[in-house]
């Protein structure tokens, strides 16, 4: 059995838009600290997964993490915000 150098998963606990950053965000629970670091996310959530992936962390772990999204948050807020939007145009 070998080390692994692979970053662990990071899951999205929430894509959130910022109206100070003027961009979506990524919130995840850093698999090396256990504490809630940010991750930018663009000004556009669609294709927005496209982010996901690789990151150095926001703490001193040298491996980073793997940014994913396997709850569909980002997929989840893109119907949300289309759903308000179309109310909005009725
Ligand atoms: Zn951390």
């Amino acid at each position: 059995m070998s080390a692994t150098t692979e970053p662990p998963a990071a899951p999205l606990v929430g894509a959130t838009w910022s109206e100070d950053r003027r961009g979506w965000y990524f919130a995840i629970e850093c698999p090396a600290c256990r504490r809630r670091h940010t991750h930018g996310g663009g000004r556009h959530l669609l294709g927005a997964d496209r982010l996901l992936g690789h990151r150095v962390a926001h703490c001193a772990d040298p491996l980073g993490y793997v940014l994913t999204d396997p709850a569909g948050l980002i997929e989840a807020e893109v119907r949300r915000v289309t759903t308000e939007r179309a109310d909005a145009l009725a």
